[in-house]
């Protein structure tokens, strides 16, 4: 068997050791004489996984009582619209900060329900900085105000949150989920897309502050409204249960390792030797601004889009996969989450170093 490396945004690489696990139980989970893929949620057995996945987060994201923790489904994407049926009932005014292509989406979504303003924006420069925020142009009054934590196509991340007062920071942690400690409580909510770092597709989890459930305009889909599902333990209807069973095998995997604490060790190792060597590279750069370089996802330019093309062609055929950058930016793109191993990064610095020598 010859795996390779994977260095997709998502869906992207699981641990080995949690894949090996899931083969090992696939055809009888626990004594149970089945898979988790064929048994009731509503089973003893399901029961402890899913609550176990939810005690485990608890504890390794040390998420404080008062919030809660729900598995959800429809992607991250679904939530740009849950989060104002949910949240924008008040002043009906929200504000946004467009770091990239997603925190736009969820911008021109919550536009359908209310008065959302954009308070900064680096479109102008092409998403390649997080834009400078002025706290005079925050809504005092706004029901929340909407960050993307990590933005997966640009590979910038904010690396100091802004400072909201009273008003609720929500935040699209997709791509930065579980990568490293997190403060919740200064959070009103975070969610995520399960598929980059924390599951297989189909599962999207939210952390959101017990206060501010129970808000949502009257129109709101039942299935959409966060009380439905916080008051249901996220079984009001059926779960994605494979994927929160290969959540709860990554928390554990996760805890084994030394939590997040070490998790984010090694997720900076990583990405400092991938920038390093970027750095100091006379064919590729890093067009980031880099104060704000994200730890998950590195993008990086050649000389030009033909030779682009020829690295990243000559990258799969040696086992680098998925390096092509998003179709709206060009380039490449290392996406080096949690499970991709740090001789993975390595050996892909090799790869470009041989690669600039041949073809310089
Ligand atoms: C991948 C991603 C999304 C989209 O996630 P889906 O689950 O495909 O809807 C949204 N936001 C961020 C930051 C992402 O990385």
């Amino acid at each position: 068997m010859s795996r390779v490396y994977n260095f997709s945004a998502g869906p992207s690489m699981l641990p080995e050791s949690v894949l090996n696990r899931a083969a090992e139980e696939m055809l009888d989970y626990k004594g149970s004489g089945q898979s988790v893929m064929e048994m009731s949620h509503r089973s003893k057995v399901y029961e402890d996984i899913i609550f176990g996945a939810r005690e485990l987060f608890c504890e390794l994201m040390e998420i404080p009582d008062n919030y809660r923790v729900l598995f959800l489904q429809g992607g991250a994407s679904t939530q740009f619209a849950a989060v104002p049926l949910n949240f924008m009932n008040g002043s009906k005014k929200a504000d946004y900060v467009l770091s990239g292509q997603f925190s736009t989406k969820a911008y021109q979504e919550a536009k359908m329900y209310g008065d959302v303003r954009v308070v900064a924006s680096s479109k102008e420069d092409n998403f390649s900085r997080i834009p400078d925020l002025n706290k005079e142009n925050f809504t005092p009054d706004a029901d929340y105000f909407y960050i993307c934590h990590n933005n997966t196509i640009y590979g910038t991340r904010f690396s100091e949150l802004p400072d909201t007062g009273d008003v609720p920071l929500i935040a699209d942690i997709s791509s930065s989920f579980l990568s490293e400690p997190m403060d919740v409580s200064k959070f009103g909510m975070v969610y995520g897309g399960a598929q980059k770092n924390v599951a297989p597709a189909g599962l999207t989890v939210a952390i959101i502050r017990e206060d501010l459930l129970g808000n949502a305009r009257e129109d709101t889909p039942t299935m959409l409204n966060y009380k439905t599902m916080a008051e249901n333990d996220s079984m009001y209807n059926t779960p994605p249960c494979w994927s929160i069973y290969m959540c709860k095998l990554v928390l554990e995997w996760l805890k084994t390792i030394g939590g997040l604490p070490a998790m984010r060790e090694r997720n900076v190792r990583k990405a400092k030797l991938l920038y390093d060597y970027l750095d100091q590279s006379a064919m590729f750069k890093n067009p980031v601004l880099p104060r704000d370089r994200s730890v998950m996802n590195v993008t990086f330019v050649s000389s030009g889009e033909e030779l682009d093309k020829k690295f990243v062609k000559e990258a799969e055929a040696a086992g680098f996969v998925n390096l092509k950058g998003h179709r709206s930016v060009g380039g490449m793109r290392a996406s080096i989450y949690n499970a991709m191993p740090a001789e993975g990064v390595a050996a892909l610095v090799e790869f470009m170093a041989d690669f600039e020598k041949k073809h310089s």
